[in-house]
Order: structure tokens, then C-alpha cells, then sequence
């Protein structure tokens, strides 16, 4: 597939940001931080399965477990004990959980939160960013448009699902707003008085490249929720557990009413949580908020989640992931100023983005995402991928690092990003 790449340089043309992967690698196996595709190659691995595969490939430890809970049976539908020590671990490990309830996916949990919050004020309306991803479900693939006036009126929001190709009128009660802006939150916030369930944000815009928060701008969100009363929602799909324990709101110390986990979570299999304030989670727990799945919280995937955040929960763990990321956002860094290309390397060690923002400056809306050189990001993530280094294909997307990658794995990922930049 390596050689085969350099025959898909001719589709170059055809690349977008938000296209088909124009480089698509069949991967049949892994071990530790790296993957091996059909044909054999070896890549270092910063997809990590986006994000899921926080220990890396066929971890021994994770591999064990599952085969014990294969033998002993997977699936008995009452509840289960690991369910319980793992909703214990996270409520210790998360500063927002004092209840807890699973799901699949972080397009499902999300769900389950917009649920509880609109279950607890009795409003609809649900305010998201623009650039913030929350998954499959039709309240929340609402667009990104850079203006908030493209949102639209009430009920009849223009801003439609960019992919998901639901008619708009479909998607209601969600009003987008921009990101880091305070300004247009307090005129969003004021326009929609008294109707608001939840502001849903992710804290650090993977999905927007990394995009990280502007100071002080979780710290308002908080302040203008607790102020009107409105549910603050953070989607920790991709920075819960992978950022720290705590996550993204133990990073900035701001406390959401309601967080959502995934991906990490699972450690590679499929389960999602949302947790959060008691008074907000009741309805939820007895029952008057409806929420339920047949394979929440499977023994299989709580196993593995159990297996998973333990490793997370220890500070080695969590140090190692995060300066593995640091050290090659400086090679990044570096290369780019030893050859004078301006660009941006944006987020935190355990996940972060290259943007090639024309003045190298980052990204602080989905606007400047917009106008970053994505034709230049695909060639770099092009070279890469020739010099065996696996990351996202999608310049709005971001780089995994997990705790399996290793010094000589290091190592190998700086020569090739320093290798990308000389070409
Ligand atoms: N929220 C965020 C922040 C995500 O990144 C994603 C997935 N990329 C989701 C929600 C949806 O999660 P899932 O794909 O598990 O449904």
C-alpha cells in the first residue's frame, strides 16, 4: 500500500476537508502504537481508532480481561457488578459526576444528556458552536456555519446538518452559535431567554482541530448558565479520561452540570456515559426521564472500560501520553520554523492538531478553520503517511497520542514529520 500511495498523489486535486480519506488504509492488526495494514506495512498510529484505542492496539492486559468475561458469558441484560465499581471509578475520577448512566456511543450519551436537561428545566432548545461535533443524532449534526445569523430562526434553523443530509426543518430547538466569542454568546443567550435546556460545548474543539478554549471563556459559560438557569453540557468524548483523569474540567477547572464520555471511555469497545449533577441526573435515575439501551453497559465493554480507566487514573499513565504529544508538537513546531512555513500547532499533548493558518497563528473560530491551507494539510498528512506515520485524514480533526507509543515510536514520528517538511 506504501508504493501503491504514491499512485494516489494524481487524486490529489480532488482532496477536501471534509471528503472521502483519498488515501484509505485496510488495517488488519496491531500492537502497541502501531498498525499493520493488508499488505503488510507497519505505521505508527495517531488515529488510535479516533481516539477509542487510548493503550494502544491488542493490549495484553485489556486482551485478558476480555477473554475472561468471553468465557464466563457476555451478556445477561440485569445488572451487573463492573457496572457498578464503574460508575463508582468515574464519579472518583470526574468532579462534575455524582450520577451516572451508560450507552453505547457518544452520539447516544449526548442524546441522554440533552434528555436529562431538558427533562429538568422543562425547555426545548438546545445552543451548540460552530465547529462542535456531537454526533449522529438529528437535535445535534447541525451545521457549522462561521455566522451566527445562518442559524436561523426558531424552529426553522438554515444552518443545516453540513453531512448528515436531514432537511433543516428536521432539526428544531437547536440554535448554533460561534465559539470564544462572548459577545455573540450573551446576544445568542439573550435572544432565546427562558427557552434554553443546555449550552453543549466540546471544551477543547477536537473537531475543530484543537481549537482550544480562549481564557476565561469556559469560566463565562459557566457563569452565564448558573445565572439563567440553563443545563451547561460538556461533550468529553474526546478529551474525557485521554486529557487527565478529571478531563477537560479538571484541566481548566470549570465544573459542568453534565459531561459525556466516549471513545477513551472504552478503551476500544463501544460505551459511552453521561454523568453529572445529582439534581439534574434524578429525573434520569428514577426513571422519569427515560433512558435505557439493551447493551448499555455490557459486561464486555464495562470490562474494558474498567480495565482502561484504571490504567488513565494513574498519574504515569496520563504523564507519559501527555509528553509523547508535547515532544512531537515541538518536532512539529520546529521543522515548520526551520523551514519558514507558518502554521499552527494547536491543543494539548494527548491530542492536537497541525492547522496551516496563513499567519501561523491558531485557530480560535470555525472560521479561521475555514481559511486554513487544507490542500497543504493533506500533503502533509500524505508525507507522512509515506514515511509510515499514521494520522486522521481530516485537517478538522485531530492527532491521538496513546499510552502504548514508545520512545523508538517517538523518534520515528519526529524524523518523519521533519522528513514532511523538506519535501
Ligand atoms: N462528541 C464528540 C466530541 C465526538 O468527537 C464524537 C465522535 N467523533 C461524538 C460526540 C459522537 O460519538 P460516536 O461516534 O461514538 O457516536
Amino acid at each position: 500500500a506504501k508504493e501503491s500511495l504514491a499512485g494516489g498523489v494524481s487524486s490529489s486535486a480532488r482532496l477536501t476537508s471534509t471528503g472521502p480519506d483519498p488515501y484509505p488504509l485496510y488495517l488488519v492488526g496491531g500492537s502497541g502504537a502501531r498498525v499493520r495494514d493488508v499488505d503488510g506495512n507497519t505505521y505508527v498510529d495517531y488515529l488510535a481508532g479516533y481516539g477509542s484505542a487510548v493503550l494502544g492496539h491488542a493490549d495484553r492486559q485489556l486482551a485478558e480481561a476480555l477473554g475472561a468475561v468471553l468465557a464466563a458469558g457476555t451478556m445477561f441484560g440485569t445488572c451487573n457488578t463492573v457496572e457498578v465499581e464503574l460508575a463508582e471509578l468515574i464519579r472518583e475520577m470526574v468532579p462534575c459526576a455524582e450520577l451516572v448512566r451508560f450507552a453505547n456511543s457518544g452520539s447516544e450519551a449526548v442524546q441522554g444528556a440533552v434528555r436529562a436537561a431538558r427533562g429538568y428545566t422543562g425547555r426545548s432548545k438546545v445552543l451548540k458552536f460552530e465547529g462542535h461535533y456531537h454526533g449522529w443524532s438529528d437535535t445535534l449534526a447541525v451545521s457549522n456555519r462561521p455566522d451566527v445569523a445562518e442559524a436561523g430562526p426558531y424552529g426553522a434553523p438554515r444552518s443545516v446538518p453540513h453531512s448528515a443530509g436531514i432537511p433543516a426543518g428536521v432539526v428544531g430547538d437547536v440554535v448554533v452559535c460561534p465559539w470564544n466569542d462572548p459577545g455573540a454568546l450573551r446576544a445568542v443567550l439573550d435572544a432565546h431567554r427562558g427557552e434554553l435546556a443546555a449550552v453543549v460545548c466540546e471544551p477543547i474543539v477536537a473537531n475543530n482541530a484543537c481549537t482550544m478554549p480562549a481564557p476565561g471563556y469556559l469560566a463565562l459559560l459557566r457563569e452565564e448558565c448558573t445565572a439563567r438557569g440553563i443545563v451547561l453540557v460538556f461533550d468529553e468524548v474526546c478529551t474525557g479520561f485521554r486529557t487527565g483523569p478529571g478531563g477537560a474540567q479538571a484541566l481548566f477547572g470549570v465544573v459542568p452540570d453534565l459531561a459525556v464520555y466516549a471513545k477513551a471511555l472504552g478503551g476500544g469497545l463501544p460505551i459511552a456515559a453521561f454523568a453529572g449533577r445529582r439534581e439534574v441526573m434524578e429525573p434520569v435515575a428514577e426513571g422519569r426521564v427515560k433512558h435505557g439501551g439493551t447493551y448499555n453497559a455490557s459486561p464486555l465493554s464495562a470490562t474494558a472500560s474498567l480495565v482502561t480507566l484504571r490504567r488513565l487514573n494513574r498519574p504515569d499513565t496520563v504523564k507519559h501520553i501527555e509528553e509523547s504529544g508535547r515532544r512531537i508538537m515541538e518536532a512539529v513546531r520546529r521543522a515548520a520554523r526551520d523551514r519558514g512555513v507558518p502554521c499552527a500547532v494547536q491543543g494539548v499533548g494527548a491530542m492536537f492538531q497541525v492547522v496551516f493558518t496563513a499567519d501561523g497563528e491558531p485557530t480560535r473560530h470555525y472560521r479561521d478553520l475555514l481559511r486554513s491551507d487544507q490542500a497543504r494539510h493533506h500533503a502533509f498528512r500524505h508525507e507522512l503517511l509515506r514515511r509510515g506515520i499514521h494520522v486522521n485524514a481530516y485537517g478538522m480533526a485531530c492527532w491521538f497520542v496513546s499510552a502504548a507509543v514508545t520512545e523508538d515510536d517517538l523518534d520515528e514520528t519526529c524524523e518523519a514529520v521533519e522528513g514532511a517538511f523538506r519535501t
